[in-house]
């Protein structure tokens, strides 16, 4: 029998949950893109966005999902053989690094593999070894939603100041911004890319950018850009059209409206907690399957290098995440993520990953349901499993509300 008819409960981590309230701001019929309510509400998106990046600095959205954000970074940053230093924590790491070299920059590639962060002492010497500052721009992914692996943004920042090299710091933000703390100026970070379909809880369709005045002081004659991925005219935008370079995605621009008036109304100090709290949950639960069952496991051991809006797992041995996910999808309603890049196709130790998210429209029914499903799951496939995770995940609950 499935149990799986009711509301269903896409947990993957990206596309995230899209809260009612924007569905409902996106039901509208094609609004004027010249002049009226579009135009009007749109003026007050920039400041929002700016705030929650936590910057005076620059913002920009392109129609593209985040690979095209990623574009849109790479080629006003750089110009041709140019080079980048990428820090890599997970598949998305990499991937943006493929970006940058496919376009064309010299991309010098760290890769700190799947469970350890970034180390800033590896980048200040790397830094210290680059006198003629060959190095323009260091790229790295705040949580690379892979791994589920977090990066000190701020401390790579001092280490990039400890070398006193002039490299700016751009960070992938596309599954941190509104889940994780992010202070954009305070940090010193100097661009951030995003996409709508994570934290910020819009369908996938906007990329973003967040840029530093030096970063666009510094990258004004960048030859990577071609027109439509250019940020100049949309920083300096004098009609409405200039911002998009074409049509508005108009009925995006009203859900991300809402979405940035519910984080605010909530407190985005607010929404931080939210997610760290649903992500101790999720982790209070697997280190009870966990216990003296070491087939399951946390991807990465030391909770203060954990993303809050995703949490890498192992559930094995292979095939027992994939089976499991497959359970929690068809009997009860919870699609759970797939353990992406943490094994390649050809590992015997394939299907004995996945990803549970917490991220964005998320709370404590949501996760502790997801979290009950997934040990309904377990006992009824027969994978042995530690005692009382729902309790442990129901007690940090119990201790947070
Ligand atoms: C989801 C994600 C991306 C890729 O976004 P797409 O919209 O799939 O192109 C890149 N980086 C991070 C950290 C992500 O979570």
């Amino acid at each position: 029998m499935s149990l799986a008819h009711g509301r269903p409960y896409l947990a993957i981590p990206g596309p995230s949950v899209i809260p009612d309230r924007v569905l409902s701001a996106m039901h509208r019929a094609s609004p004027n893109i010249y002049a009226g309510a579009l135009p009007e509400m749109v003026a007050g998106l920039w400041p929002d966005l700016k705030r929650l990046a936590g910057t005076t600095g620059h913002v920009g959205i392109w129609l593209a999902n985040g690979h095209g954000a990623w574009e849109a970074a790479n080629s006003n940053l750089f110009s041709r053989g140019e080079k980048a230093l990428v820090l890599s924590t997970g598949r998305f790491g990499l991937s943006w690094a493929e970006s940058a070299s496919k376009a064309g920059i010299e991309v010098e590639l760290f890769d700190f593999g799947r469970s350890t962060p970034a180390d800033p002492n590896r980048l200040e010497s790397a830094l210290r070894a680059d006198p003629r500052h060959e190095i323009k721009a260091v790229l790295v992914t705040q949580t690379d939603t892979s791994s589920s692996l977090r990066n000190d943004i701020a401390a790579l920042r001092a280490a990039i100041d400890a070398a006193g090299h002039p490299a700016l710091l751009a960070v992938d933000g596309i599954a941190s911004m509104g889940c994780d703390e992010m202070r954009m100026d305070d940090w010193g970070v100097d661009l951030i890319v995003g996409a709508s379909q994570k934290g910020l809880m819009v369908p996938p369709g906007l990329g973003l950018i967040w840029a530093s005045e030096r970063a666009v002081a510094r990258c004004k004659g960048a030859d990577l850009r071609t027109p439509y991925w250019d940020w100049t005219p949309r920083f300096n935008a004098t009609e409405f059209w200039q911002h998009w370079y074409g049509t508005a995605p108009t009925h995006h621009l009203f859900g991300l409206r809402e979405s940035l008036d519910m984080i605010f109304e909530e407190g985005l100090e607010a929404v931080w907690k939210r997610h760290k709290a649903l992500a101790r949950a999720v982790w209070a639960a697997f280190d009870a399957w966990g216990a003296d069952h070491p087939h399951i496991a946390l991807n990465v051991a030391d909770p203060a290098q954990r993303g809050h809006g995703v949490t890498a797992a192992r559930i094995g041995p292979a095939p027992a995440a994939t089976r499991l996910r497959a359970w929690t999808e068809t009997r009860a309603g919870v699609t759970l993520g797939i353990g992406l890049g943490m094994d390649t196709a050809d590992d015997p130790r394939s299907d004995g990953s996945l990803r549970v998210a917490h991220m964005g429209h998320v709370n404590a029914h949501m996760t502790l349901g997801a979290l009950a499903v997934m040990e309904a799951g377990m006992q009824a496939l027969n994978i042995p499993h530690g005692a009382g995770a729902v309790e442990a995940a129901a007690r940090v609950i119990a201790q947070s509300a």
